[in-house]
């Protein structure tokens, strides 16, 4: 068993960060959830965040593409 609070190799962040950013909810030592994950599902949940992180990717070339300009670069000009 792996715990979830140690970072992983592969992303570098940890897999309460991961599980925490999937539920929408904040993943914490205390909490009455377990700490640990088995090895065959920490590869699985590596392996879908790293799927959404390139979604997310794209979404953002989207953007970026299709607007003139884009309300992140307009609200850097103010600041
Ligand atoms: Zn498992």
């Amino acid at each position: 068993m792996v715990n979830i609070f140690g970072a992983t190799q592969r992303s570098g962040i940890s897999i309460a960060q991961i599980i925490s950013q999937w539920s929408g909810h904040p993943v914490e030592q205390e909490d009455p959830f377990p700490n640990t994950i088995c090895t065959f599902c920490l590869a699985d949940a590596e392996n879908a965040y790293e799927m959404e992180e390139e979604v997310l990717h794209c979404e953002d070339e989207k953007i970026t593409h299709h607007n003139v300009v884009p309300a992140r670069e307009e609200g850097a000009t103010y600041s």
